[in-house]
This record gives C-alpha cells, sequence and structure tokens, in this order.
C-alpha cells in the first residue's frame, strides 16, 4: 500500500517540477509517505487561541534522519500519537554521511540492515603521517560496515512509519516555541502543539544551541590507488587542522573520500587530492562535522535534543550514527513514559542515560582530541615513527573497539617512551588522556 499526501503548504514550485519530485519520491521511496494537510494557507500567527481546532499531537519531531526516525519509531512502537517533519522532500536527501559504522554499534540500534543498505566491510586502517609513514590497523575484530546513508535512512523511514509514525517529508518546523504545557510549531504559516518536542534537526539545532563544528566535504569518486577493504586516513596539521583527510572504498574502483578542518577550502583540497590520484568525481557534498562534543544540557522544559542536535557525535572522528543514534532512541523511550506518566519532569532520564552509557568517552575523545590539535607536522611524524616501531598497532588490531576507542588512545600514550617524548610539550593533556 502506498499513502502520499501533499499539503499546499510544501507545495511551493511549480508544478512540473512539483510532479518530477513526487516522481522521484515514489520511485525511491515506497512506502507511507504523509505530509501533513493540516498546515493549510492563510493562517498567520501562532497564537495559542488560534489552535483550538488542532489535535494536538503527542510527540512532534524536528527532522527526519537517523535520530528522529529512531525516536519516531520508539515513540509509535509505546503507542503514541507522534509525527516526524522533515524538511527536505526526500528522506536520506542530500547524503551527508560516510556510513562508516561497528555491526555492534548498529545491532544495538536495534536494526538489521537489509543487504542492499550495506556496501562494503572494511578490514584494515590505514593512517599516513605528513611524510607518509604509515601505521596499519587491522580491523577484522571490530567489523566495521559500511552503509549507503541514504538507503538506510529510508530504511529506517520504513520501520518507523510500519510502527505507526507519520513521516512528513517537505515540512520545515522553522520556529517553535514553549507555553504552557505545549510546545508550539510553525510549520509554514500554521502552527501545531504538541506535548513534547524532539529537536533532532542535526548541526543547524546544534549550532543555534552554542555549538561549534569544523567545515567538512565528501566526495564520491571512481579511482583505482585504494584497497577495498582498506579506509585510508591522512593526518596532517598543516592542511587539515584539527581533522583529517580520509578515504572510504565501497568497492575495488568506487571510494568516498572526504576532508574536514578549521577554516580549509574542504573542495579545494579534494579537488586537488583527487587530480593527485587521477580519480573521477561522481557526487560532491559540503556539510559541517561535528566534534567539539556534547552540548551542555539536552533538554529545555518540554525540548529535547538528540543526536547531532545535541553534540551526540564522537570527538575524534564526528562519527555519530551509533551514538547519536542511540541518542534518539533513549529520548523516545523517556518522552514516551513522561506522556504516559502525564509528568515531563521524567524526561531528565534520557540525558542521565546517555551520559552514563557515553559521558566518560566522550570526555576522553575529547582530551585526544585536545592533543592531537596541538601537534606540528613535525610532531607527528616523529608519534608516527615510534608508534610504528612498537607493540602499540598490534594491541590496537587486537583490543580496540571502533566505538570506545579512546581506551586505545590512552594505552598507547601510556607507553613510557612516548609520554617521556611528549609529555615536555603537553604534560597536562597526557597525564588526563591516560588518566595519570
Ligand atoms: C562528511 C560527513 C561524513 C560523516 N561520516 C560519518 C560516518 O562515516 N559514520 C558516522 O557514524 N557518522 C558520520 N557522520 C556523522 C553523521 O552523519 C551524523 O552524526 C548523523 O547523521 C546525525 O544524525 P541526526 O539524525 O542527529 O542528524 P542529521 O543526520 O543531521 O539529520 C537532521 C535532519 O533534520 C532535518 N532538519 C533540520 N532542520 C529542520 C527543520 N527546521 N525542520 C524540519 N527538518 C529539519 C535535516 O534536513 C536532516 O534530515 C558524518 C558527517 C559528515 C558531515
Amino acid at each position: 500500500m502506498f499513502t502520499l499526501f501533499i499539503c499546499e503548504t510544501c507545495a511551493k514550485d511549480n508544478e512540473s517540477d512539483l510532479i518530477n519530485k513526487v516522481e522521484d519520491l515514489l520511485i525511491s521511496f515506497s512506502r507511507e509517505v504523509y505530509c501533513d494537510g493540516q498546515a493549510k494557507r492563510g493562517s498567520s500567527s501562532m497564537e495559542t487561541n488560534q489552535l483550538d481546532d488542532m489535535a494536538s499531537l503527542d510527540v512532534a519531531i524536528l527532522g527526519g534522519s537517523i535520530a528522529g526516525l529512531l525516536a519516531g519509531r520508539e515513540l509509535a512502537e509505546e503507542g503514541l500519537d507522534v509525527s516526524v517533519f522533515e524538511e527536505h522532500r526526500e528522506i536520506g536527501i542530500p547524503e551527508k554521511c560516510d556510513g562508516l559504522v561497528s555491526a555492534a554499534g548498529i545491532s544495538r540500534l536495534g536494526v538489521v540492515p537489509p543487504s542492499n543498505v550495506i556496501q562494503n566491510t572494511l578490514k584494515k586502517a590505514v593512517f599516513f603521517s605528513p611524510s607518509l609513514r604509515e601505521i596499519s590497523i587491522d580491523a577484522n575484530k571490530q567489523n566495521v560496515i559500511v552503509m549507503d546513508r541514504s538507503k538506510f535512512d529510508k530504511f529506517l523511514a520504513e520501520r518507523a512509519a510500519k510502527a505507526g509514525a507519520k513521516i512528513h517529508v517537505g515540512c520545515r518546523i522553522s520556529q517553535y516555541s514553549e507555553s504552557g504545557s505545549r510546545v508550539f510549531l510553525k510549520i509554514e504559516s500554521e502552527s501545531r502543539p504538541c506535548k513534547i518536542l524532539l529537536d533532532c534537526g542535526g548541526y543547524e539545532s546544534y549550532i543555534s544551541g552554542g555549538g561549534r563544528a569544523l567545515q567538512g566535504g565528501q566526495y564520491l569518486v571512481c579511482g583505482n590507488w585504494f584497497e577495498k577493504s582498506s579506509v585510508e586516513v591522512y593526518i596532517d596539521p598543516d592542511k587539515y587542522p584539527g581533522f583529517f583527510k580520509w578515504v572510504i572504498p565501497i568497492s575495488s574502483d568506487v571510494a568516498k573520500i572526504g576532508v574536514a578542518g578549521d577554516g580549509i577550502n574542504t573542495f579545494q583540497l579534494l579537488d586537488k587530492f583527487a587530480k593527485e590520484k587521477d580519480a573521477q568525481v561522481l557526487r560532491k557534498m559540503a556539510a559541517p562535522v561535528l566534534c567539539f562534543g556534547t552540548l551542555k544540557s539536552f533538554l529545555k522544559g518540554r525540548v529535547v535534543r538528540a543526536g547531532d542536535a545535541a553534540g551526540q557525535a564522537k570527538p575524534t572522528t564526528g562519527g555519530g550514527i551509533f551514538t547519536g543514534g542511540l541518542g534518539g532512541i533513549l529520548a523516545g523511550k523517556a518522552a514516551a513514559r513522561a506522556i504516559k506518566e502525564n509528568n515531563p519532569d521524567t524526561l531528565s532520564s534520557y540525558e542521565d542515560e546517555w551520559r552514563s552509557q557515553f559521558g566518560r568517552e566522550f570526555s576522553l575523545q575529547g582530551r585526544a582530541r585536545s592533543f592531537f590539535s596541538k601537534l606540528k607536522a613535525d610532531q607527528v611524524d616523529r608519534l608516527f615513527e615510534m608508534v610504528a616501531s612498537s607493540e602499540i598497532p598490534k594491541r590496537i588490531s587486537e583490543e580496540a573497539d571502533f566505538d570506545s576507542h579512546s581506551i586505545a588512545i590512552a594505552k598507547a600514550f601510556g607507553l613510557a617512551n612516548i609520554v617521556s617524548t611528549f609529555g615536555m610539550f603537553f604534560a597536562d593533556e597526557l597525564k588526563e588522556l591516560i588518566g595519570r
């Protein structure tokens, strides 16, 4: 069965463009897609006294991506009236993620991605220093997969819709405000009340909440220099300050290449890299990378942030599929409980739970970032030389956890020779990182 509602307020484009968009939607998202017909043209204010004839949603979710869709699934499974509002007209588009995740992390989100979502399995990570010294880590034990994020998000939307959540595409919540026991959403010129709002709006929400991000870019390329099962990471504080450049293969000849850093021109760097490697660029995308940790609080009254909106992306890599996805699940569970018990105070259990699972790891990863961001290119080279000739790569290969890698970093830097070499310059960061 397929149901598609397009509301007037969301149909901004001219007719033929709209028909094209609808056709795209029909092809790519053959499940129940709703665009709410209740947001009618003509009303122009958010005054609460104009809302009498509008049903209040139990929970509204701003953002139809990982965090929002997993939260929607949780709430719908609890039998609540939940709507997910996604500003783009198609779930998963534009795709702005490499989809690298551990199989263990994905299974903790309670999903088994279908085979068409999984693009590759990685067995090795090769790190390059500024002068191209290499450290190779065997990633077999970590069971890391590469997903097609666009397809994965559609899969999550189907799961949420099947559970009973309503998915409204092409609907931007332009504003929200809390008044009494309701949060009022502004969608186009209309307003809509809900009991709880989950803000899963990604980096825009994070930035508006006081967070900051690095400029990031990602290309899909066709080339022949990489190995299918090996991810490449290039560290160079002069070229990519505060972050790194990466290559994530999805087949023997197609890869996602990306870069992020402070004040860099990502497209220029990726164009140069593609040219050096004689790669053909198939797609270009720019998006901020979040790696500065969480917002101070995930909650404000009846508004709850989850996923990137709360800064739940790993400070070392900016990866947020697992940690932000779990944020969405925990936020959804807490919102369901708050509605059922008619007690918004219980929402705080969500933040407690998320921080008890990830708070320490995020703090250690933040310290590792702080340490690395102070190294100069020649120091990175020296560090690579020392690590490559030590037991560290072997130990990391055997013991590291893809999602909680601060322990591996701490162990690595716990080796006496590294502490004594770098401790002179970075004593505080090192002591904190290795817990001394
Ligand atoms: C280049 C790049 C590569 C990455 N690679 C990886 C990776 O390999 N592995 C990994 O784990 N993580 C990766 N990440 C991070 C990952 O993409 C995010 O952590 C994850 O997508 C966060 O999910 P989210 O649901 O919190 O937010 P988002 O995925 O950002 O989704 C937010 C949604 O909200 C919608 N929205 C925003 N405002 C409104 C509004 N006002 N009204 C309605 N809708 C709205 C947006 O359109 C969007 O769909 C990468 C990020 C980047 C930028």
